[in-house]
């Protein structure tokens, strides 16, 4: 595959930077250059800002659900008949296992087909308050939507907010990871192709952070749509404060599988070693606490760290890899660091994971590790570690087990695992998380919606409601009178 340097798209020409600057994307299985990217800032936000607001005050798009729904199929079809090569691209540039990258694929596009079908459904409601007296209540599109996304999952988390975007009416800039660009501006040149008016979606590439601020900042962007760390949602929320535009915050995690002692542990441990390490564990809802029965917290150990070694570690390229390297070298040297301090406190290094040598010494590789610790106010139970770590723990009753996992600032995701259907479902609802699986783990699609209580975000996307984070709800007010009964004559 050959890669030419990809470009800003602003106003539906692609562009270079306005100062000509050029940055390089890195294969993180090699640590080799695969390809270079136009490097932008504010002066190139600016243009896409005023090129989406441009097109969003235009009716042909924001009043045309047909043509919205034309577009999004088109899209979805275009990318369908690359998926293969575009799989192969997001392995290439992030690292994950190929199969992982199939499978984003396959997930992305569906979620493409689903909003292109509601963009013909936005319903609003009408009442009739007193006799002849309406109220209308209309869906509307929130405007310019900005939509900046990590490098973890740039197929999905794109799409997850950009096709609710597009299929309410509202026009957007996409401001993607800079580890991931070249891949986000291959995706995004399906949707050029695929007959999106100039303007509707531009694309913003930078290495740093001035656009993405820029966004926050602006006056002209209606919606700000955010998917990273914590860390960074904060500090978009207190940017945006000013403008008072609307926020979707789709932010870190520290998910928590709490296992009861009616279970299959020979079963269900590599399913929870496949949950930890999931794109090498730098997924937001990977399974990073795993909270067992005390009667079975042993066999559990045993059977965890079995399966963990088993993972097979190597290029994501490679289709017998399990876990590919990590984004980046000094993102897997700082993991790392962290799982060492990690190692020193804990009260049990149940696996140690290192950074491997021989042929993969070029590579952002680090295998998984376990420990296991008692106090949960431990930073490492405490803090969402971005890679492959897993926390085990134990509680005796259902009231510790439920007290344990609320015990974070985060509440994105947890999984409960028992045969129990009662006992699921009273975990499930005493849980406070976005997302509670019932003996399974990273299930997400586009028909369910997904999102965080507390530190893990605001709104949700996926689903029906993904909408609303795009669109206002207005009231139109008409006294339009009643027609009078005829009088008898
Ligand atoms: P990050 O917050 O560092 O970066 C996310 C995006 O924001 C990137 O495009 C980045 O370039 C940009 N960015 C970084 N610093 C910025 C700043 N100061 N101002 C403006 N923009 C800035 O996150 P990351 O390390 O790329 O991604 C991992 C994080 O994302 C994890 O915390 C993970 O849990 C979270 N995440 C959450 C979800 C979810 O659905 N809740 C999904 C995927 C990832």
């Amino acid at each position: 595959m050959t890669i030419e340097t990809a470009l800003h798209w602003i106003a539906g020409e692609w562009l270079p930077s306005q100062d000509g600057a050029l940055a390089e994307s890195i294969d993180p299985a090699t640590g080799q250059a695969l390809g270079r990217f136009a490097a932008g800032g504010r002066a190139e936000a600016r243009a896409a800002i005023a090129a989406a607001k441009r097109a969003f005050l235009d009716p042909a798009w924001s009043q045309n659900p047909r043509l919205r729904q034309d577009v999004l199929l088109a899209w979805a079809a275009r990318l369908d008949a690359r998926k293969d090569e575009l799989a192969r691209l997001l392995t290439w540039e992030n690292g994950k296992a190929i199969a992982q990258s199939r499978g984003e694929m396959g997930g992305a596009i569906s979620e493409i087909r689903y909003y292109a079908g509601l963009a013909r459904h936005v319903p609003g409601h009408v009442l009739e308050v007193e006799p002849g007296v309406f109220s209308t209540m209309l869906r509307e599109p929130a405007g310019v939507a900005a939509i900046i996304v990590p490098w973890n999952a740039p197929a999905v988390l794109l799409v997850r907010s950009l096709a609710p975007a597009l299929a309410v009416g509202c026009t957007a800039i996409v401001k993607p990871a800079p580890q991931t660009t070249l891949f986000t501006a291959a995706f995004l040149q399906e949707l050029d192709k695929a007959g999106a008016p100039a303007g509707v979606c531009n694309m913003v590439a930078e290495t740093g952070h001035e656009a993405a601020q820029e966004m926050a900042l602006s006056d002209d962007v209606d919606v700000l749509s955010f998917t990273g760390s914590t860390q960074t949602g904060k500090a978009i929320m207190a940017a945006a404060a000013p403008t008072m535009k609307k926020l979707s915050l789709e932010l870190g995690g520290k998910s928590c599988c709490v296992v009861f002692e009616d279970i299959d542990v020979a079963a269900i441990a590599p399913q929870i070693a496949a949950a930890a390490t999931i794109i090498s564990g730098q997924q937001c809802t990977a399974a990073r606490r795993v909270l067992v029965h005390a009667s079975r917290y042993g066999e559990m150990k045993a059977a965890l760290r079995a399966a963990l070694s088993a993972l097979r570690v190597g290029p994501g390229l490679d289709a017998a890899t399990q876990i590919g390297p990590l984004i980046d070298h000094a993102t897997r040297d700082k993991v790392g660091a962290r799982i060492e301090e990690a190692f020193d406190l804990a009260d049990e290094v149940v696996l140690r994971g290192s950074v491997p040598g021989g042929v993969l010494a070029e590579g952002a590789y680090l295998t998984p590790s376990i420990v296991a610790h008692t106090d949960t106010k431990a930073f490492f139970t405490q803090e969402e570690i971005f890679g492959p770590l897993l926390v085990l723990e134990r509680f005796e009753s259902e009231a510790e087990a439920v007290a344990k996992t609320n015990d974070t600032v985060f509440g994105l995701s947890a999984s409960v695992w028992t045969r129990d259907v009662s006992r699921a479902m009273r975990i499930a609802r005493a849980l406070r998380n976005g997302t509670v699986w019932i003996n399974d783990h990273n299930k997400l699609f586009a028909e369910a919606e997904t999102g965080g209580y507390r530190q893990s975000g605001l709104g949700r996307l996926h689903g029906f409601d993904g909408l609303a984070d795009f669109t206002e709800l207005k009231h139109i007010y008409l006294n339009a009178g009643v027609v009078p009964a005829l009088t008898a004559s």
